[in-house]
C-alpha cells in the first residue's frame, strides 16, 4: 500500500518535472514574439475594445502609438500597424488599410506569429473587398499555414472562418462548407462563445447564398442574441446588416426594411459611415423593390454623399445600377445610359460568375434602355445573355451538389454536437477520476503525516526511556542496586529541606559492616560482594517506600527517614541490626556471619543542614565502633 503511494508520488514528481520543462520550452519559444508586459496588456485591451467597438480600439491604439512609440521594438510596431490596418478595413477605408499593412510589413519583413497572421487576414480581406477574391483566397491560405506553424488554434480557426466566408461570397459553396466545418470543429472544442457567434454570422452568409434563408436567419438570430446580451453592439450591428441582406434576398422586404433601419440607427450611434452607407443603399434597394421610388431616391441620394469613401467596385457598381434603374423609372434614359456606362467601368473589374445578381440587374437595366429605344434586337440579345448567366448560375447539377453538401454539413454539425456531448461526458468522467486521484493524494498525505507522528512519538518515548535509564544508572549503585552516594546525598538534602518547610521530623541512620576487611581477606572479594548484596537486600526490607536507603561508601550505608524522630529511627536501626546478625551466607561450605554498627542523628537547631547532620551521625557510628561494634549509638545512648 505504502509502496504504491510512494510510486504514485514519484510519478507525480516526474510529471511535475516534465511540466516544468514543457512550460520552460513554451516560454522560450513564445519569447520570440512577446511584447513588454505593459504593451501586451494594452494590446489585449485594444482587442477587447475592438470586440465591443473598433472605433474605440482605433482611438486607443492611435494614442498608444503617439505616446509610447519611442519605447517600441520593430515587433511592437508591426503589431500596432497591423491592428490599425484591421480597424481601417472595418471602417471601409481600404487604401488607408493597405498603407498601414505595408508599414507593418516593413517592421516584420518575414511574417510570423499572431501579428503575421493578422496582417495576412486583413490584407486578404481588403483584397476581397476590392474585388480580388482569388488573390484574397491565396493570402488566406498563407494565413492558415502561418497560424498552423504558430500552433495557434484560435488563429487557425479564424483563418478558416474568413476563408470559408470568402468562398461563400464567391459561390464556391463546397470549399466554403469545408472550411466552415474545420473552423466549427476548432471553435466548438475551444468553447469560445464569441468566436462561435462570429462563425455563425459568417455561416449565415453562406446559407444566404445557397438560399437556405431559414437556416441563415436562425444562425443570425443566435449570433445577434449573443452579441446583444454580451454588449457587443458593433458586432450586433454587423449581424443585423447581414440579416438585412438575407431578408432582401429572401424577398421579405418588410423585414429587410426593419433591419436596414436598425442598422442606420446603430451606425449613427457608432458614427460609422461605412455602415451608414450600407443602410442607405439597402433602404434605397428595399424601397425600389417596394416600388416606393421617391423614398428609394431619397436614400440613394444619402448613399451618394458617402459612396466616395469606399473603394469597392462592387459597391460602386451596385450604387450606379440603382441610379440607372431610378432614372429609367423616371424615364430619364440619357441619365440612365450615363450611369450604366459608369457602372460598366467597375463591373469590368468584377467576375461575372461570382456576382450573378449584380450582372443580372445590369442586363435588366440594359434591356429596359434598349426597349425604351425600341431596340428589340439588342434587348433580345441581352436577355439571352442574362438568362444564360442566370441558368449557368442555377445549373441543376450545381444545385444538387449544393444541397448535398448542405445536408452533409448539417448532419456533420449534429454529429459534432453529439461528439461534444460525449466529450463533455468524458471530461466529467476525467474530472471524477481527477478528484478520486486527488483523494488518493490526500490520503497519502494523511498516511505520511500519521506515520511521521507515530515515528516521532516512538522516538520521543524511546528518548524518555533512555534518559530514565541513564538517570537510574547515574543514581544507582551497580552492585547492590541501592541509591549511590551522589543520589543519596542529593535526595537527603532535598528531603531535609522539605521537612524543614513542613516542620516535620527528619532522621538518618548510617551503618557500616564490621570487620569487612576480614570477610574479604578470609572468603575473597567475591564473597564480600555477596555479603554487600545480602545486607543491602535485608536492610531495604525495613525501609518504607517513601524513604531511601543508599550505599554511601564501600560497606557503609545511609537510610534517609523523612518524618521520623531519632527514637523511631532507633527502632528501625535495631531491626536492621538484628536482621544482619541473622544473615547466614554459605560460601565454600562455610557460613559467613556479619554484624554492623549504627549511628543515628535527628535534624535539630544545631544540625540544621545535611552536612552537619551526616557528620553528627558519623560521629555516633565511630562511637559505636569504639564501643565494640554490633551496636547502635544515638543521642539516647
Ligand atoms: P571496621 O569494623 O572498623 O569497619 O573494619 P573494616 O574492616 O570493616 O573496615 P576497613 O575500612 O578497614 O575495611 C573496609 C574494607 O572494605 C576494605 C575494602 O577492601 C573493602 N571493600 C570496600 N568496598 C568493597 C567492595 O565493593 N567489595 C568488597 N568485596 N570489598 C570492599
Ligand atoms: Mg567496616
Ligand atoms: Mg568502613
Amino acid at each position: 500500500m505504502l509502496l504504491i503511494h510512494i510510486k504514485k508520488l514519484l510519478v507525480i514528481i516526474v510529471q511535475l518535472i516534465l511540466l516544468f520543462f514543457i512550460m520552460f520550452y513554451c516560454l522560450k519559444t513564445s519569447a520570440i514574439e512577446s511584447h513588454p508586459v505593459w504593451l501586451q496588456e494594452s494590446l489585449d485591451k485594444a482587442d477587447k475594445l475592438n470586440d465591443k467597438n473598433p472605433h474605440l480600439a482605433h482611438e486607443f491604439v492611435k494614442n498608444l502609438k503617439k505616446n509610447h512609440s519611442n519605447k517600441f521594438s520593430d515587433f511592437d510596431f508591426a503589431a500596432i500597424y497591423s491592428r490599425l490596418a484591421t480597424y481601417q478595413y472595418y471602417f471601409g477605408n481600404f487604401d488607408e488599410s493597405l498603407t498601414l499593412i505595408s508599414k507593418s510589413k516593413k517592421y516584420m519583413p518575414v511574417l510570423k506569429g499572431k501579428t503575421g497572421v493578422e496582417i495576412l487576414l486583413t490584407y486578404g480581406s481588403v483584397l476581397d473587398a476590392q474585388g480580388s477574391a482569388d488573390a484574397a483566397i491565396t493570402v488566406f491560405h498563407q494565413a492558415i499555414d502561418l497560424a498552423k506553424s504558430a500552433q495557434n488554434n484560435e488563429l487557425i480557426s479564424e483563418s478558416y472562418n474568413v476563408l470559408a466566408a470568402i468562398y461563400a461570397v464567391n459561390h464556391n459553396d463546397i470549399e466554403a462548407l469545408k472550411y466552415f466545418n474545420k473552423a466549427y470543429i476548432l471553435i466548438a472544442a475551444s468553447k469560445n462563445e464569441l468566436k462561435m457567434a462570429y462563425l455563425k454570422l459568417n455561416m449565415a452568409n453562406s446559407y444566404t447564398y445557397i438560399k437556405d434563408f431559414k437556416k441563415a436567419i436562425l444562425l443570425q438570430n443566435e449570433a445577434i442574441d449573443y452579441f446583444k446580451s454580451n454588449e457587443y453592439f458593433y458586432d450586433e450591428m454587423l449581424t443585423i446588416e447581414s440579416q438585412a441582406t438575407t431578408y432582401l434576398f429572401a424577398k421579405n422586404y418588410d423585414k429587410a426594411l426593419l433591419s436596414y433601419q436598425k442598422v442606420l440607427e446603430l451606425s449613427k450611434s457608432f458614427n460609422d459611415q461605412n455602415s451608414q452607407l450600407f443602410a442607405f443603399s439597402g433602404l434605397s434597394k428595399v424601397f425600389l423593390k417596394k416600388e416606393e421610388y421617391e423614398k428609394s431616391f431619397l436614400y440613394w441620394s444619402k448613399a451618394d454623399e458617402l459612396i466616395y469613401k469606399v473603394n469597392s467596385p462592387y459597391s460602386y457598381s451596385s450604387h450606379l445600377l440603382i441610379k440607372a434603374k431610378l432614372a429609367i423609372i423616371k424615364n430619364k434614359i440619357k441619365k440612365a445610359t450615363t450611369a450604366i456606362k459608369e457602372a460598366e467601368v467597375y463591373l469590368s473589374k468584377l467576375d461575372k460568375d461570382k456576382n450573378v445578381n449584380l450582372f443580372v440587374t445590369y442586363f435588366d437595366i440594359k434591356i429596359d434602355i434598349a426597349m425604351s429605344r425600341n431596340d428589340f434586337k439588342s434587348a433580345y440579345l441581352l436577355l439571352k445573355k442574362s438568362s444564360e448567366l442566370y441558368d449557368n448560375y442555377h445549373d441543376v447539377i450545381r444545385e444538387n451538389t449544393r444541397s448535398k453538401y448542405k445536408i452533409m454539413f448539417d448532419t456533420e454539425q449534429a454529429e459534432l454536437k453529439n461528439q461534444l456531448l460525449e466529450k463533455d461526458k468524458k471530461l466529467a468522467a476525467t474530472e471524477l477520476e481527477n478528484s478520486s486521484h486527488k483523494n488518493q493524494i490526500q490520503n497519502l498525505v494523511i498516511i505520511i503525516a500519521v506515520l511521521f507522528i507515530i515515528i516521532l512519538v516512538y522516538l520521543f518515548h524511546k528518548q524518555i526511556k533512555t534518559s530514565k535509564k541513564l538517570n537510574r544508572l547515574a543514581n544507582t549503585d551497580e552492585l547492590t542496586q541501592l541509591a549511590n552516594r551522589r543520589y543519596s546525598f542529593y535526595y537527603a538534602e532535598r528531603a531535609l529541606k522539605q521537612s524543614q518547610l513542613t516542620a516535620q521530623n527528619f532522621s538518618i541512620i548510617i551503618f557500616d559492616i564490621d570487620h569487612f576487611k576480614y570477610v574479604n581477606d578470609t572468603f575473597g572479594h567475591l564473597a564480600g560482594d555477596n555479603v554487600l548484596i545480602a545486607v543491602a537486600k535485608v536492610a531495604s526490607g525495613y525501609i518504607r517506600e517513601k524513604d531511601v536507603l543508599g550505599r554511601v561508601g564501600g560497606e557503609e550505608f545511609l537510610a534517609v527517614l523523612s518524618g521520623a524522630s531519632s527514637a523511631q529511627a532507633y527502632v528501625i536501626a535495631q531491626r536492621i541490626k538484628l536482621a544482619i546478625e541473622d544473615l547466614s551466607l554459605e560460601y565454600d561450605n562455610r557460613v559467613i556471619k556479619v554484624t554492623a554498627s549504627f549511628g543515628i542523628a535527628q535534624f535539630s537547631e544545631k544540625q540544621n543542614d545535611f552536612v552537619s547532620l551526616f557528620q553528627h551521625a558519623d560521629e555516633y557510628l565511630y562511637k559505636a565502633k569504639n564501643k565494640g561494634r554490633n551496636c547502635i549509638v544515638s543521642e539516647f545512648t
